[in-house]
Formats: structure tokens, sequence, C-alpha cells
């Protein structure tokens, strides 16, 4: 099933507004185990017809966001009316809905708004819970006069009304479409510390060899997401041979990143975690704190910056940083076990390291960084990364490398 899409707006070209919408979209698509053929963006006004045609012309189904609305330059209702040779008419259960809409508000519905109650003739009408301007579907049948066998959906731009009508009220009828209609997965299995040519190796060609399944891989955040897609029996054929080769380094099997999944293990289990950051500065504790639900395991987050603070906060030894220096495995070590004892929790995780681009040295160079973990009752574990580049990638790898450990630790996986 060839499946376009079209966005409507100028702020899209212009580069106002990024258009999530059709990465979103896209991810919905996927998720029911299909791929979007293209999309076109364009402006908002007239254009859209034009637009509307070229891809109804080569596809089953053309999904349209945007150009609902109620100003002069929302046309996408007229210009698809004009397109399939439907006459526009008042519909009196949306023009309800638009007054009950305004009154609620304590708003009065000026004139300009009764065009949203206008439907082509034959459109199915569609819900939109959160706006004003309803949704419209023109099954294929609509698009026979004009030759094609075409299935368009129109929707709202503003992403908080087109996702829930995507949902509920599009999704159902795309599954209804296909002719395995009930039996489409996708399963995104996300791989952490293994890099994409190395997973490439190991399960690849068994993958290929899978009849029916479709993969894909997404690099995303230091991570790779290894995209199953097909019926649901080939699916888990490929899910268990990448569990089989690469089954420590899975993080999850739905998309969670690693700081969601230790939120969740140390939830489960009672225990709390503390950060020491040097070169990080506080990144790592910035993202633990964007889970919701992190303040039960997470209380202490060090930001020691200064060699200075890393003796007073973390009472790390003065000779240490003087012998050492600070980005060291001894240095690190004293970090965590600082936090640990200073914070009281279970576990501390500490980074210290050269971010750049300057301050390396010949056996320290830019990107060096030491990672250690201590845990109450167990030995405390150092290692050693290199992540040249720039800074904020330095950042992010760093602290996925120190998670990483935890979460090892957590799940008794060997440290590798
Ligand atoms: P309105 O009644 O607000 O005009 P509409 O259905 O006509 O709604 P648009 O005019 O296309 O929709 O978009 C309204 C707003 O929605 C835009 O100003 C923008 O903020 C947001 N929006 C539109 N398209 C996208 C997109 N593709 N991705 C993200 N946001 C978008
Ligand atoms: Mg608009």
């Amino acid at each position: 099933m060839r499946i376009e899409l079209v966005n409507t707006g100028d702020e899209l070209l212009l580069g106002d507004t990024i258009n999530t919408n059709a990465s979103w979209l896209g991810q919905q698509i996927a998720a029911l185990g299909l791929m979007v053929s293209r999309h076109l963006v364009v402006s908002d006004g007239a254009v859209i017809k034009d637009a509307m045609a070229e891809a109804a012309s080569r596809s089953d189904v053309v999904l349209v966001s945007g150009g609902l609305g109620p100003t002069n330059d929302d046309l996408t209702r007229e210009s698809i009316a004009e397109l399939l040779g439907l006459p526009l008419e008042l519909n009196e259960g949306i023009k309800a809905n638009l007054e009950a809409f305004f009154a609620k508000r304590n708003r009065a519905m000026s004139a300009s708004n009764l065009k949203q109650a206008m439907v082509p003739r034959g459109a199915e009408v569609m819900d939109n819970p959160f706006g004003t301007a309803p949704g419209l579907y023109f099954p294929a049948k609509l698009s026979h006069a004009r030759g094609w066998n075409t299935h368009f959906f129109l929707l709202p731009g503003p992403p908080r009304e087109l996702k829930p009508m995507m949902e509920m009220l599009v999704e159902p009828r795309l599954r209804a479409m296909l002719p395995d209609g009930a039996d489409r997965r996708v399963l995104y299995l996300k791989v952490t510390g293994v890099g994409e040519s190395d997973i490439v190796e190991k399960v690849e060609k068994k993958l290929e060899a899978v009849p029916g399944l479709t993969l894909g891989y997404c690099i995303r955040n230091g991570d790779v997401d290894v995209r199953l897609s097909g019926a649901s029996e080939p699916v888990e054929i490929g899910a268990a041979i990448v569990r089989e080769h690469l089954g420590h380094c899975i993080l999850s099997e739905d998309r969670r990143i690693i700081e969601e999944v230790l939120v969740q293990i140390l939830t489960g289990r009672g225990q709390t975690l503390a950060t020491a950051e040097s070169c990080t500065g506080g990144y790592m504790a910035s993202r633990i704190t964007d889970v919701s639900g992190s303040s039960r395991v997470f209380g202490h987050g060090f930001v020691t910056y200064a060699n200075a603070a890393k003796q007073k906060h973390l009472g790390v030894p003065a000779e240490l940083l003087a012998e050492h220096g600070a980005v060291s495995e001894s240095v690190a070590k004293a970090m965590s076990e600082g936090a640990l004892r200073v914070s009281g929790a279970d576990h501390a995780l500490a980074l210290t390291g050269v971010a750049g681009p300057t301050g390396g040295t010949d056996d320290k160079p830019v990107g060096t960084v030491f990672v250690s973990l201590a845990s109450k009752g167990e030995i405390t574990l150092v290692k050693r990364f290199y992540y040249p580049g720039t800074r904020d990638r330095f950042k992010l790898l760093s602290s996925q490398a120190a998670l990483e450990m935890l979460r090892r630790r957590l799940l008794s996986l060997p440290q590798g």
C-alpha cells in the first residue's frame, strides 16, 4: 500500500515550525508495518490542490495535514472539493458542535468559522475533540471520477489535534485496508554500546533470511534501534535472533531510553542513585530527572567542576588530585565513593574527563573520560572511555556509558 503525506503551512517552508507531523506520522505508519513513500510540503493556499493531485496519482492513501482552519489561507477543504468535483454542503452537526465549542468558552463565533462546517458531499466527518476543525475522510470511490483509487484523509495541522485523530480515526481505517491488517507488528529493539556495523555483522544476514521480515536501523543518541516489522510470526523470529546475539546490549523493546529503564529498575527495588559529575556538568543528572517519577530514586546530583569542589563536596583527597590529576582513574573512584557516602544512596556514578577542544595531553587526549560506579557493599568499578568530538556529543556518550555501567550492575550482566 502506497502512502504519501502532504503537509501544508508557510511556517514549515520558512523553517519557523519543524515538521514534526511528518516524522510522527511516519512513525505511526511504520508501526502499522508500512512506510510513507513520499512527503510533500507546500505553502498555505491553493497550491495544496496540485500537491494532492500529484500525490493521489501515484498513491493508495494520501494523508494531508493543515489548512482546515477558518482563515482565508486555509483552503484544503475547498481544494479537495474542487479536485474531486464534490459540492460543499453545510453540515448541521459540525455547525452545532462549533456553536457549542464557542459557547462553552464564552466566545462569539465569527462567520469565518462556519467555513469549517462545510463538507464536500460524500466525505465522512472525523470529530476533532481538541479544536474546531473536524477532519475529513474521502473513501477511494470518491476519487474514481478522476481515474484514481485513492483514499484521502484531511487532518488539522496543530499536533495536539492531529495526533489523537490519527490514532483514533485514521489508523483503524488504514488497518482495515491492509490484507493482513489485524496481524501487523513493528518491534524496536534498542541496542546500546554496540556500533551499527557490529550489529550488522552479528545479525543482519540471519534476519534477512527470515521470510516476511522487514529490517531497519535507526541511530539515535548513541544507541541503535533495530526495527523489525511484518506479521507477528516473522517479527518474533527476528526478535529471538537479535536477543540471542545481542542480548546483553538490548536496552529495551519498547523504545524506552536508558534513563527510563534505570528509573524503573531502581524504583522496583526501592534503591537510589546519586551522581557526581565533572566534565558533563550535570547533564547526567538532567537526563535522569527528565524521567517522570525520578524523585523516588534520585536525590543527590553533585556538579564538582573545580578541584576544590571535588574536595569540599565529595571528600576527594588533595593528594590524589595533585598526584594523578582530576582526570584519572583514582579521582573518578574517589568521586563515586564520596558521592555514595555523602548522599547515602545505594549507587553513585561519577564522571571526570577532558571534553575539549583544549586541555588534552598525550596520555589523556581530548575525549578521554573515566567513569566510576560505587555501590553499597560492592567493589567500585572504574572504566576509561574515549569519545573525541563535540562537547555535547562527549557529554551524551560519557553519560550513556556511565548509565550503562549501572544498568549492567543492576541486571548482573557482564561489564564488557
Ligand atoms: P488553524 O485553524 O490553526 O489554521 P489548520 O488546520 O489550518 O489550523 P495549519 O494552519 O496548517 O492548520 O497549522 C496550524 C498550526 O499548527 C501551525 O501554525 C503550526 O504551529 C502547527 N503545525 C502545522 N503543521 C505542522 C507540522 N507539520 N508540524 C508541526 N506543527 C505544525
Ligand atoms: Mg491554518
